[in-house]
C-alpha cells in the first residue's frame, strides 16, 4: 500500500528578501477610534504589514486596534475592502503624497 504523506514540507525560504520597487499611490491608515481590534484584515495584507498595537500604548483596558506598518504598505486596498465588507470601516487610503504631508513621514 502506497504511504501517504499528509505533512506538506515547509516551502524554501528566498534568498534574498524582496522589497518595494516603486512607492506605491496610496498607504492604508486604520483609524484607531473606529477600528474593533478584530484583526479580520490581517491574514489578507498580502505583505503582511499590519499588526497589533501594543497593550499599553493606551491608559484604559481595550482590546487594542491594529495599524499598518507604512512603509512596508504597497497601496493594494485589500485591507480596506476587508473592513468594509466583513467588518467595519476603519480603513482610509491616502493618497501617498498627502500621507507624506499629513504625518510627516517619508515614503520610501
Ligand atoms: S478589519 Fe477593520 S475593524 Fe477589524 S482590525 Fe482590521 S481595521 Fe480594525
Ligand atoms: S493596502 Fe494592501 S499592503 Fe497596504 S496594509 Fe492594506 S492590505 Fe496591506
Amino acid at each position: 500500500m502506497k504511504k501517504v504523506d499528509h505533512l506538506k514540507s515547509v516551502p524554501e525560504l528566498p534568498e534574498s528578501i524582496n522589497s518595494k520597487k516603486t512607492k506605491p499611490r496610496s498607504i492604508a491608515v486604520v483609524d484607531e477610534d473606529n477600528c474593533t481590534g478584530c484583526e479580520a484584515c490581517v491574514p489578507f495584507c498580502p505583505v503582511d504589514c499590519i499588526e497589533k498595537n501594543p497593550d499599553d500604548k493606551y491608559d484604559f483596558p481595550i482590546i487594542p486596534p491594529v495599524q499598518v506598518r507604512f512603509n512596508e504598505c504597497i497601496g493594494c486596498q485589500i485591507c480596506a475592502k476587508v473592513c468594509t465588507k466583513l467588518t467595519w470601516d476603519a480603513i482610509r487610503m491616502i493618497p501617498t503624497a498627502e500621507f507624506e504631508k499629513r504625518y510627516n513621514i517619508k515614503i520610501d
